[in-house]
């Protein structure tokens, strides 16, 4: 898609190398930050993201899926660690190893598979090891943690890189399980470690960093907040917005008596209001939600959508601008400085993380370099 009448998505590497320093920054010393670029960099275009992160100094990759590692990896060579965090699909394990992915493995099974195949081959490839602290999704359950770390000759023919773990409620500083993981990790790294000395340890993603520097083990793994997401939700935002994403119009119109707007007339405007029909809607990652709550921004004021989000356009009252504005504006923000990504979530119900990995593919997408 060349042609920004279709919309343009406007994405600032500088911006996102600066949250990247400024999370740097905020380590404890001996901790390093990784980088999460799952989903395509959240819907940011991976492979323009990771370079500019790697310019910056970050040598830790995080993705989702083997596939996504393959492409990070083509993208960056060999210098960079890259995790796989969903882990390996039984069966491609000696893909992933060959690729020189670091799968993160749930199951001692998974585990036992891993090392056998991998010695089989004559691999020697390291592999990261998830375990469950309360978040109670991916992970060993603390029974089979127990019977890792009774396992002598398991651990000594795993090349165990990593031990990770996820906080559920790191964007709550005050709530008490941030406190119950932490304490169930640093005991489950300490036993791993008294085994395994090498093992590096990771807990904190985004919001993590913002809970202090017993979070931040070895290496932390921020996504969001790379890309503008408020690692501090109710409180000021500290990372720099990275999106622009503005919407052409396509048609303003006069309304002269009164009447509903749009599809199931759910929203009405009385006569004398204007208009305007921008294209770009929940196919492009406006999200429905948001209809009739949300807003865009043109020559800097809030202007409202009216009525339902459409597939393919989204219309806005713009009464509120002088004659001279309206005539003049032949573009709407959704997405700017002003209008962040976690104000548009709250529009729609949802978070920031969602606004931006459901951002379409029919935008034009112009990055912004140093
Ligand atoms: C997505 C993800 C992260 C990054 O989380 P953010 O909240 O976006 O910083 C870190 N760790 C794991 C396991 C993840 O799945």
């Amino acid at each position: 898609m060349s042609d920004s009448r279709e919309g343009l998505l406007t994405i600032d590497l500088q911006a996102i190398g600066d949250n990247y320093l400024d999370l740097c920054g905020r380590l404890a010393s001996g901790s390093r930050c990784g980088a999460v670029v799952k989903a395509d960099a959240y819907g940011l275009g991976m492979t323009e993201v990771a370079p500019a992160l790697y310019r910056r100094g970050c040598r830790d990759f995080f993705v989702a899926t083997q596939a996504e590692g393959e492409r990070l990896r083509a993208e960056l060579g060999g210098d960079v660690t890259i995790v796989v965090l969903t882990g390996v699909r039984a069966g491609a394990e000696l893909e992933c190893a060959r690729a020189g992915l670091i799968p993160t493995l749930f199951t001692l099974q998974q585990l036992r598979n891993w090392v056998d195949l991998c010695a089989q081959a004559s691999i020697e490839a390291p592999c990261a090891v998830k375990v469950d602290s309360g978040m109670t999704r991916l992970g060993m359950t603390p029974e089979e943690f127990e019977q890792l770390v009774a396992d002598r000759e398991l651990l000594a023919a795993a090349n165990i890189r990593l031990l990770l773990s996820h906080l559920a409620c790191a964007d709550e500083p005050a709530h008490p399980q941030n406190r119950v993981q932490l304490e169930d990790f640093k005991r489950a790294g300490e036993r791993l470690r008294a085994q395994c000395p090498e093992v590096l340890l990771s807990l904190a993603n985004s919001s993590g960093i913002f809970l202090g520097e017993e979070y931040h083990f070895d290496i932390a793994r921020p996504g969001s907040a790379l890309y503008g997401v408020n690692p501090l939700p109710g409180t000021p935002n500290p990372m720099r917005q990275v999106v622009e994403l503005s919407l052409p119009i396509v048609q303003k119109r006069h309304v002269s008596s009164d009447r509903s707007v749009g599809y199931g007339a759910t929203q009405s405007v009385s006569a004398g209001s204007w208009l305007a029909v921008a294209r770009g809607g929940y196919a492009d990652g406006i999200l429905r939600a948001q209809g009739g709550r949300g807003c865009g921004w043109g020559s800097g004021k809030r202007l409202p959508m009216v009525g339902r989000v459409s597939m393919d356009s989204t219309t806005f009252d713009i009464s509120g601008l002088s004659e001279a504005e309206r005539e003049a504006l032949e573009s709407i923000e959704v997405l700017n400085g002003e209008l962040t990504v976690d104000e548009v979530a709250e529009y729609a119900g949802t978070i920031g993380y969602e606004i931006l990995t459901s951002l379409g593919n029919r935008y034009y997408r112009r990055y912004l370099r140093s």
